[in-house]
């Protein structure tokens, strides 16, 4: 959890570039991302296939054009309206493009212009999409987390947790979630989470590690409780339901990014 400094690799692409450039790039590379992201958040839940067809107005049908599709923007210069049937384009597509881009910056603001901080950026995007997905649909989509399971493992030889330990944050993830679900079921003859949690947990292992794992279990679980206790949780067939992971998410994306700081804190309290 904690950077180990020999682990932390510089990105070697970037050495001697200008500090404006690399932010401007990796910000237009996130909001395109984002607009990807976009495109996965409306096709995964409905088994849409997220190569083809093209995007199209869902009104009328005609294809996007490259220079309407340009991220921000498109959607600014046609003032949130298709080109041909004028019908409106939900400001979320130009929010979740400035998510991304917001979300890649992020991650070089904080570990740096280093493998870490490209890994970092992608991992709170894909957590992005999650949160969304699951909070709209209860759905965690396998390609998203398998995605954050190969983004972790290729980075860990270059940035934290290190490849043994995101080997085994994996491991412990997938098992402590699949454990649980498994006694829930026995107990209470219902699954209580399902195969999106068990992968998610996997990838989230991947990023911080097994001692990690604890963490942001702990912090998902304590965000959901939260929640419910709040505004109270979904009824659907008589049990009560929440989007456990966007609650993953929030909690992964905090453990990730200031899991040492967290754990400090927390060990002054005593
Ligand atoms: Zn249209």
């Amino acid at each position: 959890m904690i950077p180990a400094v020999s682990q932390v690799q510089a990105l070697p692409a970037v050495s001697g570039m200008p500090g404006a450039f690399l932010w401007v790039t990796a910000s237009f590379l996130g909001a395109c991302l984002g607009s990807f992201g976009n495109v996965l958040v409306y096709r995964l839940p409905r088994n849409i296939s997220v190569v083809r067809p093209r995007s199209h107005c869902p009104a009328c049908g005609a294809p996007v054009a490259w220079y309407d599709n340009v991220p921000v923007l498109g959607w600014l210069l046609l003032r949130g309206r298709c080109r041909r049937c004028r019908a409106a384009i939900p400001a979320r597509y130009p929010v979740v493009e400035a998510a991304g881009a917001a979300c890649l910056a992020a991650g070089f603001l904080r570990f740096g212009w280093s493998v870490q901080g490209l890994a970092g950026g992608l991992l709170l995007l894909i957590l992005l999409l999650i949160a969304i997905i699951d909070w709209e649909h209860m759905i965690i989509p396998h390609t998203l987390t398998l995605a954050g399971v190969v983004i972790g493992l290729g980075a860990s030889p270059a940035a934290p947790p290190g490849p043994r330990a995101a080997l085994l944050g994996i491991l412990a993830g997938a098992g402590i979630v699949l454990a649980v679900s498994y006694g829930y079921k026995l107990v209470r003859g219902r699954p209580g989470m399902g195969g999106g949690d068990v992968m998610m947990m996997g990838m989230l292992g991947a990023f911080v590690g097994p001692w990690g794992v604890p963490a942001v279990l702990f912090a998902g679980s304590l965000a959901g409780t939260l929640y419910a206790v709040l505004w109270g949780s979904r009824k659907d067939d008589g049990a009560a339901k929440l989007p456990f992971g966007t609650f993953l998410a929030v909690a992964g994306a905090a453990v990730y990014f200031y899991g040492g700081e967290i754990l400090s804190w927390y060990l002054n309290l005593f």
